[in-house]
């Protein structure tokens, strides 16, 4: 026998106990034998590094919604999860706990460094799985990745092998962003461009036959150490004379062509422009096209070459400030400028990223692109929102080569080998012992990859490839990919390319992009902005529940979300309700009530539904209903509305009515009649608790175990599926008119302040005689949920007997306040609020005809201006009707 309930849920310990019941019992473990329709989805893979935030709770919720979806209704179901090798991330953790012992990577040297940090990762890496496990991800543990596992590093050295010996991957000299403080190459993805408030310099090259000088503007002035010539454009008159003769470059009086080109801005500075080919990625192209000479001036340290003269050694910006006061001594510093513009920075460490030229290994994309492109123009993989399939062949279409070598250890070493005595490159699955060509000695390749190349092949090399194994024919190609608007271009463009290129198949049907978790002004969370809401605080105060259900909730397709507590305290204040509900349902039932099978249930309303109250008709239609609508939603994405729809039934439909119609009768009534009732109660208390489990999945758990139930887990549980014998769309109709009557007294007796405890006599006008017929088989309901004491059917309401009116669907209805309300004294109150009422109006109207205002005003505040005039003229008509109805007594 399980505690009795608290009187308010507890999530914590519930939480615990049910994750580690499902994890033992292998709910979550797909089986690659079984014949049932399968659902396969592959996790977005953490960092190694990372901690659960709102973005990874928001995902994750997503994905478990659709996974205990499915899996309820009989897919076999695969969430295969795991994590990155983040190489980046990685460093930069250790070599912060290397600095702290005075040591750098490269003293330890890269042996050490990996011995390091595998240890790290055994010992501190993977913190978020443990986390996910709090959220209550149902993903199958068993088929836990890690990107450098031994056959994901093997199904990485298979399509790198491939693609060299394709020729599609290739060594070349490239302008790369460079960080010099963690040493490596990184991807545009790892550089963050911020508004800075910098400085434009003007400076003077003087022409080299005498006579005066060119003028040109620079955000970096140590770069021109490194000019090879100066640039303007084409067709700028000014300078045109100029183009072919040479300047002298200041303080290193080096001779620099001017030449013509047209990427020369002629808006920007002067119009004439310095070119540094080994510093800029544009200067690097014009170098190119002008044969330009190359002049490394800052080394990978971002320090000063000896190229750089008097600087050699200097760093970039102590060169920047001493090359600064030279050339203001020498004459050749023409004027400064405030300047406002983007300066690239290191993603993991804020250095300001440094354009490097140097060799690195390439993949040619743009043959793979092309069937990627198909793929989605087809339809083989859908975006969801569709106007995200824009975005992606924007970038398809514009494809560059992918720079994949990173200056880094912790990754996928290239398997690449050098012979320094002919110069073989030998690329191969196996280490060669020597060169094939002239029998020298071999070394490999110390760059790693990109970390987006072993990303790329996830959702295969998960499931075993390159070997043709059970889980790859069994689970691939992937149901869906759920992921962020942020990485289309970096992760899933390149698993569409990878996936099709090496199985021949998409690696996913579908592709739904979230939005981003933002705080409650939208605005975007940051460590600077002090805004960052941490989902685990969140789980700790309001429960893992709320916490998931607030973001389905808020989760419509294409729009990001604004993270607001009063939502989590609101789900918060539902799972409660979802408790009491339950809570009352369990403590009236008796030794004996069995579990209530759907088939007993359709049973009783094939033999005679006519015998059944209408609010069991009623709720088993809604059930139904709500049931199929909650499917709909789920398979669309459409998780706010799935939420809503069953937060709905749940608390408007369930609680507020069926629950409250049905308390009267469950001890009084005869046995026979019981067991058909509590049959009913118990079969939709327990399928609300399985539509509701996928978003909500400990609470629902807890009550179902308590309820009578056939079954290990609800994990497991069949989701309600559609039953044409419910549909019963009459009871619909009828119970609408009586919840409509009930709901209209009770609207009455709360505008006069009177409580629900309070009976009071009514009566009711009802002209059609089947409603009269349906409000008579119920008045006991109606006088129970409405508070009345006798009810009289009239044929009509006279104005002489002083009673406060009111008309619904089914006709008028007419209150006896004489024992309940001082009739004088409320009378005077709505008088009162009348006339506030009044001038308030008036006010307002005022203001909304005020051409001036409505100029000025910013629109929201017409708009709310506008909707609260409305909302006062319904208020004053209300408050005149209550007052017509009083005023006769
Ligand atoms: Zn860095
Ligand atoms: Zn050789």
């Amino acid at each position: 026998m399980p505690a009795p309930m608290e009187k308010t849920y507890e999530p914590r310990p519930v939480e615990q106990r049910w994750y580690d019941v499902w994890e033992a019992g292998g709910y979550f473990i797909a089986d690659n034998k079984s014949t049932r329709p399968r659902f396969s989805i592959v996790i977005p893979p953490p960092n190694v590094t990372g901690s659960l935030h709102m973005g990874h709770a928001l995902q994750h919720t997503l994905h478990d919604i659709l996974v205990r979806w499915k899996r309820m209704s009989g897919y076999n179901t695969l969430w295969l999860p795991g994590m990155d090798h983040a190489s980046i991330a990685v460093h930069y953790v250790l070599d912060r706990q290397l600095e702290a012992r005075n040591l750098t990577r490269f003293a330890l040297g890269r042996e050490r460094f990996l011995d390091l940090a595998w240890k790290w990762k055994e010992e501190s890496g993977g913190i978020i799985l443990k986390q996910m496990r709090r959220l209550g991800v149902s993903c199958d543990w068993s088929r836990q990745r890690f990107t450098m596992d031994e056959g994901l590093s093997r199904a990485v050295t298979e399509v790198f092998v491939q693609l060299y010996e394709e020729g599609l991957i290739y060594r070349g000299e490239y302008i790369v962003n460079w960080c010099p403080r963690c040493k490596t190459a990184i991807s545009d993805l790892e550089v963050i461009y911020e508004p800075r408030r910098g400085k434009l310099w003007y400076l003077k090259y003087p022409l080299a036959n005498g006579g005066g000088f060119l003028s040109l503007a620079t955000t970096r002035p140590e770069t021109m150490l490194g000019d090879t010539a100066v640039a303007v454009h084409p067709e700028d008159e000014r300078y045109r004379h100029l183009v072919g003769k040479s300047v002298v470059l200041p303080v290193l009086h080096r001779e620099l062509p001017v030449i013509a080109d047209p990427f020369v801005d002629r808006t920007f500075g002067t119009g004439v422009v310095k070119v540094t080919p080994a510093h800029d990625p544009h200067d690097y192209q014009a170098g190119l096209r002008h044969a330009l000479p190359r002049i490394r001036v800052i080394d990978d340290d971002g320090k000063m070459t000896a190229e750089a003269g008097p600087y050699a050694g200097m760093d970039r910006f102590a060169c920047r400030e001493k090359l600064l006061e030279q050339l203001q001594a020498d004459g050749y510093l023409a004027k400064v400028e405030e300047y406002e513009h983007s300066v690239g920075q290191c993603d993991r460490c804020s250095t300001v990223v440094e354009p490097k030229i140097s060799i690195q290994w390439f993949l040619n994309v743009a043959p793979l692109a092309k069937p990627a492109i198909e793929a989605v123009e087809s339809g083989r993989i859908q975006f969801v929102p569709d106007s995200f399939k824009k975005r992606y062949f924007e970038w398809m279409y514009n494809i560059h080569d992918w720079c994949i070598s990173r200056q880094l250890w912790w990754g996928h070493r290239i398997p690449a080998w050098f012979c320094d005595g002919c110069g073989e490159i030998v690329v191969s699955r196996e280490t060669p012992p020597a060169c094939g060509k002239c029998g020298g000695p071999l070394r490999q390749e110390t760059d790693i990859l990109d970390t987006w190349f072993s990303s790329a092949l996830w959702p295969f090399s998960t499931l075993g490839w390159p070997d043709d194994t059970e889980d790859l024919r069994a689970f691939y190609p992937t149901a869906v990919l759920i992921t962020g608007p942020d990485i289309i271009f970096f992760w899933v463009a390149r698993m569409i390319m990878m996936g099709l290129k090496f199985t021949g198949e998409v690696p996913f049907r579908q592709v739904h992009i979230n939005g981003i978790v933002r705080d409650a002004g939208r605005k975007k969370m940051s460590k600077t902005r002090g805004n960052v809401i941490d989902p685990l605080e969140l789980l700790d105060e309001y429960g893992a529940d709320a916490v998931r259900f607030t973001l389905s909730s808020m989760a419509v397709p294409g729009t990001d979300i604004p993270f607001s507590s009063d939502r989590m305290k609101g789900y918060r204040a539902f799972a409660n309700k979802v408790w009491n509900a339950a809570r009352f349902v369990l403590g009236n039932l008796r030794e004996g009530d069995g579990p209530a099978k759907p088939e007993a249930v359709d049973r009783l309303l094939a033999e005679g539904r006519s015998r059944l109250p209408l609010e069991d008709r009623w709720i088993l239609h809604r059930l139904n209903q709500v049931s199929a609508e909650l499917s709909q939603a789920l398979d669309k994405f459409r998780f706010h509305d799935g939420s809503s729809q069953v937060y709905h039934f749940f608390w408007h439909e369930l609680c507020d009515w069926y629950i409250e119609l049905v308390k009267p009768s469950l001890g009084s009534d005869s046995d026979a009649e019981r067991g058909s009732r509590v049959l009913v109660l118990i079969h939709v208390l327990d399928h609300a608790l399985r539509m509701l489990h996928p978003f909500m999945p400990f609470i629902t758990e807890e009550i179902w175990q308590r309820l009578p139930h056939e079954g290990e887990s609800l994990t497991i549980a069949e989701f309600p599926k559609p039953r044409p014998v419910r549909e019963d769309p009459a009871a619909a109709e009828e119970m609408q008119v009586l919840m409509d009557l009930v709901a209209s007294i009770r609207s009455a007796r709360a505008e006069m302040n009177i409580e629900q405890r309070k009976q009071l006599d009514a009566c009711l006008v009802i002209s059609n005689t089947r409603t009269q017929d349906l409000v008579l088989r119920n008045i006991a309901k109606v006088r129970n949920l409405a508070g009345l004491r006798n009810v009289e059917l009239v044929s009509k309401i006279s104005s002489d007997q002083g009673l406060l009116r009111g008309v619904t669907k089914a006709g008028e209805f007419g209150l006896d306040l004489k024992d309940a309300i001082d009739v004088r004294a409320e009378r005077e109150r709505l008088q009162k609020e009348l006339a506030r009422t009044r001038s308030e109006i008036e006010k307002i109207s005022k203001k909304i005809a005020d051409q001036e205002f409505l100029a000025r005003a910013p629109e929201e505040v017409v708009l709310e201006n506008r909707a609260r005039h409305a909302e006062l003229l319904e208020r004053f008509q209300k408050l005149e009707s209550t007052l017509g109805s009083l005023a006769s007594q």
